[in-house]
């Protein structure tokens, strides 16, 4: 996530914080001081604080490591105001495993619980004699965080926790997207709740709110775009009318082939083989560095991916959209036969759309 910066690595996975968090550490850090006498409880609440978010982090891991399991890896976990994120390079959509993933997050919160319940009296007793915490309260109270944690993130609000669950159940009995579908609608409505709830004192409410609205709005886009791709090949669903560039190409070229058209990233062939793209952000960013006359092999970049024109459009969209591939040349017997883009997947799905459902009209008058 931009504006991020990493503090630290566990099992090979990048721990991230963003700004708006230490935006809201200092806040807080400032509140609390403002607030008590002692310079000690402030620095006890901020303490308090870091706890929780280190509970978060676990939480976290626990959807990543689940994920590893089956396969998954993620990119990276972010700590947000609001709680954290981790990106996994995809959500299984074989409904065991999603919820395997999506339980793993609150259980690690039962279990810091369950480790707290047992072991709190004794060291916080030990605390408490040596004059350094107050009896009950520190590990008391990040217990019965733990607990909201768990509760809160089973509530049925997709893409929260409890919203996966529930899309993972649904999908047992119905189709993936008619699942994502019905537990899209019931996230949105849970955001309205939060929203109005937020209205009433508690703004972070408000963000979570619009959090899960965008992101259940999202997923079920995303779920109606790969039902509506599939069963259709590549060859289906990809451009043949497209320019190309050669390694020997100056820049001025490739500019003149940027304005002439539509297409923004351009395959580099040489001798019939495929052995670069450049895209137009490359391009763009070969131009502030150099002069147009530059040739098109100094910045050509590898090819992310090549598929087949026999491959499956929508596992194809999914891979691009995992390796944030926007153009994905298709080769067919060592010969570059197409190209699937972003904006032509968008195009077709929404031609599908149209046709469907005139066809379903047709059907029901
Ligand atoms: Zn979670």
């Amino acid at each position: 996530m931009s504006g991020s910066i990493r503090i630290g690595t566990i099992a090979g996975i990048g721990i991230f914080v963003h700004w708006t968090f230490w935006v809201f550490f200092i806040f807080l850090a400032f509140t609390f001081w403002g607030r008590s006498a002692d310079p000690w409880q402030a620095i006890e609440a901020l303490l308090f604080i870091l706890a929780v978010f280190g509970c978060v982090v676990l939480h976290e891991l626990g959807h990543a490591l689940a994920a590893r399991q089956f396969g998954v890896e993620t990119r990276d976990i972010t700590l947000l105001p609001i709680g954290g994120v981790a990106r996994l390079e995809r959500i299984p959509e074989e409904p065991l495993q999603e919820l395997w993933i999506a339980a793993a997050g609150p259980l690690v919160n039962v279990a810091i619980a369950a480790v707290l319940y047992f072991v709190q009296p004794k060291a916080a007793g030990q605390l408490a004699a040596e004059g350094l915490l107050a009896p009950e309260s520190f590990w008391n109270s990040l217990m019965r965080v733990n607990i909201f944690l768990v509760l809160f993130n089973l509530l049925p609000a997709f893409p929260m926790d409890g919203g996966r669950i529930l899309r993972a159940a649904l999908a047992m009995r119905m189709s993936h997207w008619r699942a994502t579908e019905v537990a899209a609608s019931v996230g949105k409505v849970m955001a309205v709740l939060f929203a109005l709830a937020g209205l009433f004192g508690n703004f972070m409410l408000l963000f979570i709110a619009l959090f899960v609205y965008l992101g259940a709005e999202g997923e079920s886009q995303l779920a109606r775009m790969n039902n509506l791709l599939a069963g259709i090949p590549v060859r289906d669903g990809m451009i043949t009318d497209f320019s190309v560039l050669r390694p020997e190409d100056t820049l001025k070229t490739a500019i003149e082939m940027l304005l002439a058209g539509s297409q923004q990233d351009f395959p580099v062939v040489a001798d019939g083989q495929l052995v670069g793209m450049l895209s137009r952000n490359r391009l763009f960013q070969a131009l502030q560095q150099g002069g147009q006359e530059h040739l098109v092999a100094e910045y050509m970049e590898p090819v992310c991916l090549t598929v087949s024109p026999f491959d499956a459009l929508d596992a194809v969209v999914r891979d691009m959209q995992q390796h944030h591939c926007p153009t994905v040349p298709v080769v067919w017997q060592d010969r570059l036969v197409g190209l699937v883009t972003n904006d032509n997947v968008v195009e077709l799905v929404t031609l599908r759309n149209i046709f469907l459902s005139r066809q379903e009209s047709v059907k029901t008058t």
